[in-house]
């Protein structure tokens, strides 16, 4: 996965809440990231720090409170115009293939929708070598095509989801825990036919997973999500071998190895669990459960700023290498 230097997707500022009762819930707090061409950038997170609002607010599928996003250098469009137009540079591959395909369409029709909503220009014969080439791209045959979602397995399902998202070429997927509902052995199989897809057609993701175990193969960056709030980013091998932000090192010390003597510090390991997007904490976020903080962390934010590797960092005593 080669990244290029032009940025197919920027976002700014981004904030989202919503109304809970009397109180506001603050699910994006002012994210800004950026995209190059052919690139995975891999946003991780443990459940409920808005992923899925970060992925929603990039599609355009809701509207930020603040911030903005463009794509290939324009901004978003709104409404039906987003719809028309954004499709055709962003799409999105669900968490869930059990839910997110219409069980009343054959996948044929499924995969087929894009065009006949977007490429109208396109005969009918040439509709359907389309789907036939999309069906075999994701590793399906075309024979399936008169079929309905619910006589495939998970992982045939999310091959579907794939072929749709991949109908209109768009430049950038945006992957909402895709392999997360499926088996650990056909998760494999499914993160091999992304990373296929991005060195073949040069597509850029932004992949989103609750665990790192896949990120480190798919991912030129990563994204580490806590309350909302980016905490660390950059690129993979420096964010894995060298992570600055104590939340990363606790993420990555959660993550099972084979071999106990290679596994990092218990000073890492996650206690509790994460605070309320009710009530974040004041200062840095994760203070509640740092093992290092200290008095300044309740009371200063810390701001994402470069850190010594070649990333950004959120924290005012940021982890060094040794
Ligand atoms: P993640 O994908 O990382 O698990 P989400 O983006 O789904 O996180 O959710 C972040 C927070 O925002 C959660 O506390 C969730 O309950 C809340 N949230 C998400 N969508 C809505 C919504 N439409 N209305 C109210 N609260 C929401
Ligand atoms: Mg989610």
């Amino acid at each position: 996965m080669s990244a290029g230097s032009d940025v197919v997707l920027r976002a700014e500022g981004l904030v989202k809440t919503y109304r809970s009762g009397r109180q506001t819930l603050t699910a994006v707090d002012g994210v800004g990231l950026e995209l190059r061409a052919g690139e995975t950038l891999g946003v991780v997170g443990e459940s409920g720090c808005g992923k899925s609002t970060l992925a929603r607010l990039l599609m355009g599928i809701e509207k930020p409170d603040r911030g903005t996003v463009e794509i290939d250098g324009k901004p978003m469009p709104s409404g039906r115009r987003r719809f028309l137009e954004s499709s055709r540079h962003i799409q999105m591959v669900f968490q869930d293939p059990y839910t997110s395909l219409n069980p009343r369409m054959t996948v044929g029709d499924i995969v087929r929708e894009p065009f006949e909503i977007h490429a109208s220009k396109l005969s009918r014969a040439a509709r359907d070598a389309r789907v036939a080439e999309l069906f075999e791209r994701v590793g399906l045959s075309p024979d399936n095509r008169h079929r309905y979602p619910s006589e495939f397995s998970g992982g045939q399902r999310q091959r579907v989801g794939i072929a749709r998202a991949l109908a209109l070429e768009p430049r950038v997927i945006v992957c909402d825990e895709p392999v997360a509902a499926l088996d650990v052995s056909v998760q494999a199989q499914v993160v091999n036919l992304l990373t296929d897809l991005s060195s073949d057609l040069g597509i850029s993701y932004v992949f989103i997973a609750h665990d790192l175990s896949v990120m480190r193969q798919i991912s030129d960056r990563i994204a580490v999500m806590y309350l909302g709030r980016i905490v660390e980013e950059g690129p993979v091998d420096r964010v894995f071998d060298a992570p600055e932000h104590p939340y990363t090192r606790a993420l990555i010390d959660a993550v099972p190895v084979p071999d106990p003597e290679q596994s990092g510090s218990d000073a890492g390991l996650l206690q509790g669990d994460v605070p309320s997007p009710l009530r974040i904490p004041s200062g840095c976020a994760f203070r509640t459960r740092c093992p290092i903080a200290q008095d300044r962390c309740a009371a200063d934010r810390p701001p994402l700023s470069p850190g010594a590797g070649g990333g950004s960092v959120a924290c005012h005593f940021p982890l060094v290498a040794v």
